[in-house]
């Protein structure tokens, strides 16, 4: 079917948006017709060849939809379903066998590879082939063809625009504390960078019961709102040259985890140095290939320093993500405060938007 696709096709190019041919429905996907799907820094990030990607690609992967048709071996989900989707994950590697599909054996390829298994993508117009299934998804089209185990079913009354940003920025966050750090109530936590993914950090440490939550940024809108939503202190990252020393002097002796959302490595080495002994340091963002932390290994030993990679905040989001929708629906989880809606024919405002970090979780609507 003929559907209209935001593609890049150019790197640090504007999205162009184009009619595309849409594959028919394998035995394990569905077509989904796209309603709304968030920006995250990581579609910055590929526009602009941080992360390497083959191009021409359809990028998008905080899609939420409604199911338009399923493929002959799908069971979980049928047509008229409202659905989340998420990343993509084999099922059958010992991370998917032990509930962790953030990091299975194919994550990279079945997420960035931009085709299926066979090599075919869902994508083409008269030019050639388009890669597709970003993140399993390729959400910033019209409609989108997905393995079935990116979906996470959703009740019709909840609001699609506001929850589609559950299926990366906000689940990679609030999982960072929840499911790879365990903050406990009591513990002190540092989060560097409070976009999207900072902010659900905090969200999460406040629900964890955390005494001290720091958040660390350099833009000001940004501090006041982790303040609004649980932040009790905040370091202005722009005022300072002394981010540990600033975090420190609130601590007192350190911090028991810290967050990092910036993909600064020299951001990382300080936000070590602000851990208690024994303290862990989640690494989220996304640190280009071949980065390389300036941290004294020393100070790690001796204080016996654990420093974790956090993939999609260790989430398996057909359970995460139900847990999130009722923390948003008891008020925990006020997602709709982090969004700004832009029309799908505006994407290109809305990644601006996102790089310049002029709205904190922009969210396309598509009519
Ligand atoms: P964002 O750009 O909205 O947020 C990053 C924040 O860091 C911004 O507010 C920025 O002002 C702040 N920052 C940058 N440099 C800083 C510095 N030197 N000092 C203080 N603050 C600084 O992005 P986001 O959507 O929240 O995503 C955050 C990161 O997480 C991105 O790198 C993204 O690609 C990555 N990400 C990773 C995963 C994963 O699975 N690991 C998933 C989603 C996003």
């Amino acid at each position: 079917m003929k559907i209209q696709a935001a593609v890049l096709r150019e790197s640090h190019r504007p999205l162009v948006l184009e009619e595309l041919e849409l594959d028919e429905v394998r035995a394990n996907e569905v077509r989904v017709k796209i309603h709304s799907c968030g920006i995250c820094h990581t579609d910055v990030a590929c526009r602009d060849a941080v992360i390497p990607i083959k191009l021409p690609l359809v990028l998008g992967h905080e899609g939420a939809g409604i199911i338009e048709e399923v493929g002959q071996h799908v069971t979980s989900v049928r047509p008229g379903d409202h659905v989340l989707l998420s990343f993509s994950s084999c099922g059958a590697c010992g991370s998917c066998g032990s509930a962790h599909p953030a990091y299975c054996e194919h994550f990279t390829t079945m997420n960035f590879g931009g085709v299926r298994p066979d090599g075919t993508s869902t994508l083409r117009n008269s030019k050639g082939a388009v890669n597709s299934l970003f993140f399993g998804q390729s959400a910033f089209a019209t409609h989108a063809v997905v393995p079935e185990s990116s979906l996470v079913r959703i009740a019709p009354d909840l609001p699609m625009d506001v929850l589609a940003p559950l299926g990366c920025g906000i689940q990679t966050g609030a999982g960072a504390v929840l499911n790879s750090l365990r903050a406990r109530p009591g513990d002190s936590i540092a989060i560097f960078g409070v976009g999207a993914v900072g902010m659900s950090a905090v969200l999460a440490a406040r629900f964890s019961g955390c005494s001290r939550i720091i958040a660390i940024d350099r833009v000001r809108s940004r501090l006041d709102l982790a303040l609004e939503l649980g932040a009790t202190h905040v370091v202005d990252g722009s005022a300072t040259t002394d981010l540990t020393g600033e975090v420190r002097a609130i601590s007192r002796s350190g911090v028991t985890h810290v967050v990092d959302t910036t993909g600064v490595g020299e951001v990382v080495a300080r936000a070590v140095q602000c851990l208690a002994p024994r303290g862990s340091c989640a690494l989220v963002g996304m640190y280009p290939p071949g980065d390389r932390l300036p941290i004294d290994t020393r100070v790690l030993v001796l204080n016996g320093i654990k420093l974790r990679g956090v993939v999609e905040g260790d989430s398996k989001p057909s359970n995460f993500i139900p847990r999130l929708i009722e923390l948003y629906q008891t008020g925990t989880f006020p997602v709709d405060k982090l969004i700004t809606q832009f029309p799908f024919a505006d994407i290109n405002a809305a990644m601006e938007a996102s790089a310049r970090c002029s709205a904190l979780k922009p969210v396309l609507r598509f009519n």
